[in-house]
């Protein structure tokens, strides 16, 4: 026995995601900058629209997400019926994986990409491809040189996470134009929203054929905790998705407060402004103390100190003083903390306990 009943290929080979701490032992007033949430949290409208769906609770939800979908092509101006929608985007990517590659193909995907990218990689039994970046940056080449008859998917977070950094629009069409023809390129956006007047792909998704993007509710709209998120693609690809998807994949909650968040674009703009704020302020505050990051255009930075230790060493006062960030190692930057930008009071939090790391303070 035991022996004889075993998963499908791939699924054991996968090394438990490991999300950010939330908690420090025995302190209270934790400072929590390790998952890239929003500091001002959901728009009202999304709070009043979610407790008003609870109402309904015994009802089961729509199938076809028809008034979500129509919100975010309104407001993002792409077709409806090329919109479909995941719990978060993370499983949009999954279902992608699932979809169009099995044993024997591979998955395209650089040395500081998102840490799920391996998981859907070996969950669907494929074989991960893990290309370099050039100074924490995708490089189009290098992911170009890499493909191969067997290449399926080519996963590129654009801005990137946890570098924070983007590639340009040409960039990303080159890389879409050189791709062997049965590979699909995924543009996940899951910070593009923190980007002012990027489109994130959507230009491409709608010239191309093997050009699809994902795009999360987790991130700028607050609502890492409702699990929403949403793809564009090419309508065979769409078609493809919804006949895996679980016909009731995203809860009447989570539907009404995804719709209401997408239209407050009121809420949207604060956020993306407050964010483009502090993180400047504080990139320069860790600068000016040594301590210097890329040009981030998400809602987070990647600080780079001297060594691993002195990164390790940097996280242990940070949380000393209640604050948890997020250590990078697992993405092959050892020497590097992954930092979200907070509100004011968060960001001079940070800033304070670095200058007293550094011993300027
Ligand atoms: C946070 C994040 C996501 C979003 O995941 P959800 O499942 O939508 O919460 C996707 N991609 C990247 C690169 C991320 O950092």
């Amino acid at each position: 026995m035991g022996k004889a009943i075993q998963p499908q290929p791939g699924i054991l080979d996968i090394a438990l995601y490991q999300g950010g701490a939330s908690h420090l032992d025995g302190m209270s007033n934790v400072l929590k900058l390790s998952s890239n949430e929003n500091p001002l949290g959901p728009s009202d409208a999304a709070k009043e629209a979610m407790i008003r769906a609870s109402h309904d609770l015994h009802r089961y939800p729509p199938t076809d997400h028809g008034a979500l979908r129509q919100a975010i092509a309104d407001v993002w101006d792409v077709d409806a019926g090329r919109v479909f929608c995941g719990v978060g985007s993370g499983d949009v990517l999954k279902l992608l994986a699932e979809a169009y590659a099995g044993p024997g193909d591979e998955v395209v995907f650089t040395e500081h990409g998102f840490s799920m990218y391996p998981i859907y990689a070996h969950a669907c039994g494929a074989t991960p491809v893990v290309v370099a970046e050039n100074e924490r940056v995708v490089d189009v080449d290098t992911i170009l040189k890499a493909c191969s008859p067997k290449t399926r998917l080519v996963f590129i977070a654009n801005p990137a996470n946890p570098t924070g950094t983007m590639i340009g629009s040409a960039e990303v069409t080159r890389l879409a134009e050189g791709l062997p023809p049965q590979a699909l390129l995924v543009l996940d956006g899951a910070y593009a929203e923190f980007v002012d007047g990027f489109d994130a792909g959507k230009a491409l998704v709608e010239a191309r054929e093997n050009v699809f993007m994902s795009r999360t509710f987790s991130k700028i709209y607050g609502l890492g905790g409702m699990r929403v998120g949403w793809g564009y693609g090419p309508q065979a690809i769409i078609d493809v998705l919804n006949r895996i998807r679980g016909p009731f994949n995203l809860s009447a909650p989570a539907l009404a407060a995804a719709e209401a968040a997408v239209r407050d674009t009121e809420h949207t703009e604060k956020c993306r402004a407050e964010n483009a704020k502090w993180r400047d302020w504080l990139a320069n505050a860790l600068a000016e103390l040594g301590v210097p990051s890329d040009t981030s255009t998400a809602n987070f930075i990647l600080a780079r100190f001297a060594d691993e230790t002195e990164a390790n060493a940097c996280d242990d006062h940070l949380r000393s003083a209640g604050i948890i960030v997020r250590k990078v190692a697992g993405y092959g930057l050892p020497h590097c903390l992954r930092i979200t930008v907070g509100d004011e009071s968060a960001c001079r939090r940070v800033a304070h306990a670095v200058a007293q790391f550094k011993g300027t303070d």
